[in-house]
Protein backbone atom coordinates (compact mmCIF):
# COMPACT_ATOMS: atom_id res chain seq x y z
CA UNK A 1 0.00 0.00 0.00
CA UNK A 2 1.36 3.35 -1.17
CA UNK A 3 0.12 5.32 1.99
CA UNK A 4 1.61 6.82 5.16
CA UNK A 5 0.05 7.10 8.45
CA UNK A 6 1.52 9.95 10.19
CA UNK A 7 -1.14 10.99 12.57
CA UNK A 8 -1.08 8.49 15.28
CA UNK A 9 -1.35 8.06 19.26
CA UNK A 10 -0.52 5.50 21.54
CA UNK A 11 -0.89 5.26 25.30
CA UNK A 12 1.68 8.10 25.89
CA UNK A 13 -1.07 10.04 25.61
CA UNK A 14 -4.75 9.04 24.44
CA UNK A 15 -4.18 6.34 22.17
CA UNK A 16 -5.26 2.64 23.00
CA UNK A 17 -1.92 0.48 22.58
CA UNK A 18 1.69 0.92 22.96
CA UNK A 19 3.76 1.71 20.20
CA UNK A 20 4.72 -1.82 19.59
CA UNK A 21 1.40 -2.78 18.60
CA UNK A 22 0.64 0.24 16.49
CA UNK A 23 4.08 -0.72 14.57
CA UNK A 24 2.96 -4.22 13.86
CA UNK A 25 -0.29 -3.05 12.91
CA UNK A 26 1.15 -0.77 10.70
CA UNK A 27 3.73 -3.21 8.97
CA UNK A 28 0.14 -5.71 8.82
CA UNK A 29 -1.70 -2.76 6.67
CA UNK A 30 0.79 -2.61 4.62
CA UNK A 31 1.82 0.92 4.80
CA UNK A 32 4.93 2.15 3.57
CA UNK A 33 5.93 4.09 6.93
CA UNK A 34 4.36 4.54 10.25
CA UNK A 35 4.54 7.62 12.06
CA UNK A 36 3.70 8.23 15.76
CA UNK A 37 2.36 11.68 16.81
CA UNK A 38 1.06 11.55 20.48
CA UNK A 39 -0.17 14.53 21.66
CA UNK A 40 1.76 17.62 23.85
CA UNK A 41 -0.08 20.42 25.05
CA UNK A 42 1.22 23.06 27.27
CA UNK A 43 -2.38 24.80 28.16
CA UNK A 44 -2.42 28.40 29.55
CA UNK A 45 -5.39 26.92 31.67
CA UNK A 46 -5.02 24.98 34.99
CA UNK A 47 -8.52 23.84 34.80
CA UNK A 48 -8.00 22.36 30.88
CA UNK A 49 -8.86 18.59 30.52
CA UNK A 50 -5.12 18.10 29.51
CA UNK A 51 -4.05 15.98 31.81
CA UNK A 52 -6.64 13.27 30.57
CA UNK A 53 -4.95 13.19 27.20
CA UNK A 54 -1.97 14.84 26.60
CA UNK A 55 1.74 15.18 27.58
CA UNK A 56 3.28 16.65 29.75
CA UNK A 57 -0.23 17.00 31.45
CA UNK A 58 -0.24 13.15 31.99
CA UNK A 59 3.40 13.05 33.77
CA UNK A 60 4.81 11.91 31.03
CA UNK A 61 7.82 13.88 28.72
CA UNK A 62 8.19 14.36 25.27
CA UNK A 63 11.50 13.35 24.83
CA UNK A 64 10.78 10.18 26.85
CA UNK A 65 7.81 8.85 24.37
CA UNK A 66 10.33 10.09 21.56
CA UNK A 67 13.29 7.92 23.25
CA UNK A 68 10.81 4.61 23.20
CA UNK A 69 9.89 5.35 20.04
CA UNK A 70 13.51 5.23 18.57
CA UNK A 71 14.12 1.70 20.20
CA UNK A 72 11.03 0.14 19.19
CA UNK A 73 12.15 1.89 15.32
CA UNK A 74 15.25 -0.64 15.62
CA UNK A 75 13.78 -3.77 14.64
CA UNK A 76 10.55 -2.06 13.05
CA UNK A 77 9.54 -3.72 9.43
CA UNK A 78 9.01 -0.71 7.89
CA UNK A 79 10.20 2.98 8.49
CA UNK A 80 9.19 4.64 12.03
CA UNK A 81 8.59 8.78 11.65
CA UNK A 82 8.96 10.37 14.69
CA UNK A 83 6.08 13.42 15.15
CA UNK A 84 3.95 14.84 17.62
CA UNK A 85 0.49 16.50 17.14
CA UNK A 86 1.26 19.90 19.30
CA UNK A 87 -1.53 22.61 20.15
CA UNK A 88 -2.01 25.96 19.40
CA UNK A 89 -2.29 28.54 22.04
CA UNK A 90 -1.72 32.44 21.77
CA UNK A 91 -0.34 32.35 25.36
CA UNK A 92 2.24 29.48 25.19
CA UNK A 93 3.26 28.77 21.30
CA UNK A 94 6.79 30.89 21.30
CA UNK A 95 7.54 28.62 24.51
CA UNK A 96 5.72 25.38 22.74
CA UNK A 97 8.38 26.40 19.92
CA UNK A 98 11.43 26.44 21.47
CA UNK A 99 10.62 22.93 22.73
CA UNK A 100 9.84 21.31 19.71
CA UNK A 101 12.93 23.12 17.65
CA UNK A 102 15.42 21.32 20.25
CA UNK A 103 13.85 17.77 19.27
CA UNK A 104 14.92 15.58 16.61
CA UNK A 105 11.24 15.61 14.73
CA UNK A 106 10.28 14.10 11.41
CA UNK A 107 7.25 16.02 11.43
CA UNK A 108 5.07 18.55 13.52
CA UNK A 109 0.87 18.11 13.31
CA UNK A 110 0.08 21.45 14.89
CA UNK A 111 -3.97 21.21 15.43
CA UNK A 112 -6.60 23.78 17.22
CA UNK A 113 -8.49 21.44 20.14
CA UNK A 114 -9.67 24.48 21.98
CA UNK A 115 -10.89 27.74 21.81
CA UNK A 116 -9.88 29.84 24.81
CA UNK A 117 -11.52 27.23 27.66
CA UNK A 118 -13.61 25.33 25.11
CA UNK A 119 -12.68 22.12 23.94
CA UNK A 120 -14.41 21.67 20.51
CA UNK A 121 -13.70 18.23 20.33
CA UNK A 122 -14.51 16.29 24.01
CA UNK A 123 -18.40 16.07 24.00
CA UNK A 124 -21.31 17.02 22.34
CA UNK A 125 -22.64 17.79 25.63
CA UNK A 126 -20.41 20.90 25.85
CA UNK A 127 -21.80 21.90 22.34
CA UNK A 128 -25.58 21.09 23.49
CA UNK A 129 -26.20 24.22 25.47
CA UNK A 130 -25.02 26.96 23.35
CA UNK A 131 -27.20 29.13 21.27
CA UNK A 132 -26.18 29.43 17.02
CA UNK A 133 -24.39 32.86 18.23
CA UNK A 134 -22.34 31.09 20.38
CA UNK A 135 -21.61 28.24 18.44
CA UNK A 136 -20.93 31.27 15.66
CA UNK A 137 -18.73 32.89 17.57
CA UNK A 138 -16.91 29.67 18.83
CA UNK A 139 -16.11 28.72 15.06
CA UNK A 140 -15.00 32.58 14.29
CA UNK A 141 -12.14 31.83 17.10
CA UNK A 142 -11.36 28.55 15.79
CA UNK A 143 -10.34 29.47 12.12
CA UNK A 144 -8.60 33.03 13.80
CA UNK A 145 -6.31 30.07 15.65
CA UNK A 146 -5.66 28.52 12.87
CA UNK A 147 -4.76 31.97 10.85
CA UNK A 148 -2.36 32.60 13.68
CA UNK A 149 -1.22 28.74 14.12
CA UNK A 150 0.22 29.51 10.09
CA UNK A 151 1.17 32.69 10.74
CA UNK A 152 4.28 31.62 13.30
CA UNK A 153 4.35 27.96 11.54
CA UNK A 154 4.13 26.18 14.48
CA UNK A 155 4.43 22.77 12.58
CA UNK A 156 4.94 21.25 9.14
CA UNK A 157 1.14 19.72 9.03
CA UNK A 158 -2.40 21.52 9.88
CA UNK A 159 -4.18 18.61 12.16
CA UNK A 160 -7.73 17.98 11.66
CA UNK A 161 -9.15 21.38 9.77
CA UNK A 162 -12.46 22.24 10.48
CA UNK A 163 -12.82 19.97 14.01
CA UNK A 164 -15.26 22.01 15.80
CA UNK A 165 -18.21 19.94 13.17
CA UNK A 166 -17.25 17.08 14.75
CA UNK A 167 -20.40 16.83 16.85
CA UNK A 168 -23.00 18.20 14.03
CA UNK A 169 -23.14 21.50 15.40
CA UNK A 170 -22.27 24.15 12.21
CA UNK A 171 -22.02 27.61 12.01
CA UNK A 172 -24.96 29.91 10.86
CA UNK A 173 -23.10 32.94 9.99
CA UNK A 174 -20.87 33.11 6.81
CA UNK A 175 -17.51 32.91 7.63
CA UNK A 176 -15.73 32.55 4.04
CA UNK A 177 -13.34 35.62 4.65
CA UNK A 178 -12.30 33.55 8.35
CA UNK A 179 -11.54 30.98 6.08
CA UNK A 180 -9.70 32.68 3.45
CA UNK A 181 -7.45 34.69 5.61
CA UNK A 182 -6.61 30.79 7.51
CA UNK A 183 -6.13 29.20 4.31
CA UNK A 184 -3.73 31.77 2.77
CA UNK A 185 -1.80 32.27 5.91
CA UNK A 186 -1.42 28.28 5.44
CA UNK A 187 0.12 28.80 1.87
CA UNK A 188 2.02 31.86 2.50
CA UNK A 189 3.68 29.22 5.53
CA UNK A 190 4.02 26.38 3.29
CA UNK A 191 2.31 24.29 5.41
CA UNK A 192 0.40 20.59 4.54
CA UNK A 193 -2.88 20.44 5.27
CA UNK A 194 -3.96 16.62 6.17
CA UNK A 195 -7.00 14.76 5.37
CA UNK A 196 -7.77 13.70 8.58
CA UNK A 197 -10.36 10.18 7.62
CA UNK A 198 -11.06 9.87 11.66
CA UNK A 199 -14.37 12.34 10.36
CA UNK A 200 -16.42 9.50 8.59
CA UNK A 201 -16.50 7.92 12.00
CA UNK A 202 -17.98 10.78 13.68
CA UNK A 203 -21.10 12.72 14.21
CA UNK A 204 -20.29 15.19 11.23
CA UNK A 205 -19.40 11.89 9.06
CA UNK A 206 -17.00 13.59 7.08
CA UNK A 207 -13.51 14.15 6.61
CA UNK A 208 -11.57 16.68 8.12
CA UNK A 209 -11.92 19.35 5.82
CA UNK A 210 -14.48 18.09 3.83
CA UNK A 211 -14.92 18.46 -0.38
CA UNK A 212 -15.59 21.99 -0.26
CA UNK A 213 -13.08 23.24 1.82
CA UNK A 214 -10.26 20.77 -0.04
CA UNK A 215 -11.11 22.45 -3.18
CA UNK A 216 -9.93 25.96 -1.83
CA UNK A 217 -7.10 24.34 -0.64
CA UNK A 218 -6.23 23.46 -3.84
CA UNK A 219 -6.78 26.36 -5.39
CA UNK A 220 -4.09 27.34 -2.86
CA UNK A 221 -1.52 24.87 -4.23
CA UNK A 222 -1.52 23.90 -0.22
CA UNK A 223 0.32 20.67 -0.72
CA UNK A 224 -2.00 17.87 1.23
CA UNK A 225 -1.95 13.78 2.75
CA UNK A 226 -3.99 11.37 4.26
CA UNK A 227 -4.26 10.67 8.14
CA UNK A 228 -6.58 8.16 10.21
CA UNK A 229 -6.34 9.81 13.17
CA UNK A 230 -5.79 7.03 14.89
CA UNK A 231 -6.04 5.75 18.41
CA UNK A 232 -5.60 2.01 17.60
CA UNK A 233 -3.71 -0.33 15.24
CA UNK A 234 -8.07 -0.89 13.50
CA UNK A 235 -7.75 2.37 12.69
CA UNK A 236 -4.35 2.96 10.99
CA UNK A 237 -5.44 3.33 7.07
CA UNK A 238 -9.22 3.84 7.95
CA UNK A 239 -11.40 5.04 4.82
CA UNK A 240 -8.07 5.39 2.94
CA UNK A 241 -9.28 4.29 -0.28
CA UNK A 242 -12.56 7.29 0.05
CA UNK A 243 -9.79 9.50 0.70
CA UNK A 244 -7.39 8.73 -2.18
CA UNK A 245 -10.46 9.09 -4.43
CA UNK A 246 -11.68 12.12 -3.02
CA UNK A 247 -8.76 14.13 -3.36
CA UNK A 248 -8.30 13.02 -6.98
CA UNK A 249 -11.44 14.29 -7.70
CA UNK A 250 -10.66 17.74 -6.33
CA UNK A 251 -7.59 17.44 -8.56
CA UNK A 252 -4.41 16.54 -6.40
CA UNK A 253 -2.32 14.02 -7.80
CA UNK A 254 0.27 14.44 -5.10
CA UNK A 255 0.60 13.70 -1.26
CA UNK A 256 3.36 14.22 1.17
CA UNK A 257 5.52 12.40 3.76
CA UNK A 258 8.55 13.70 5.80
CA UNK A 259 11.86 12.79 6.99
CA UNK A 260 13.62 15.33 9.57
CA UNK A 261 10.72 18.33 8.47
CA UNK A 262 11.75 17.88 4.63
CA UNK A 263 8.62 17.12 2.69
CA UNK A 264 9.08 14.53 0.08
CA UNK A 265 5.80 14.02 -2.60
CA UNK A 266 4.17 10.68 -3.47
CA UNK A 267 1.64 10.05 -5.84
CA UNK A 268 -1.71 9.65 -4.97
CA UNK A 269 -2.63 5.96 -6.17
CA UNK A 270 -5.62 4.97 -8.05
ZN1 LIG B 1 -6.10 16.19 17.29
ZN1 LIG C 1 -4.94 13.24 17.03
Amino acid sequence: MSFVSYHCHSTWSDGRTGIAEMIAGAAAAGLLEFGLSDHFVLTPYDDSNAHEWSMPRNGRALTDCLADLRAAAVDAPLPVRRGVEADYFPETWRQLQTVLASLDLDYIIASVHAVERFPVDTSASDWQPLSQAEVDQLYRGYWQRVRELAECRLGDIVGHLDLPKKFGFYPAADLSREIAAALDAIAAAGMTVELNTAGWDKPCAAPYPDADLLRQVHQRHIPVMINADAHRPAELVRHYGRAAELLRRVGFTEMRAFNKRQPRELPIPG
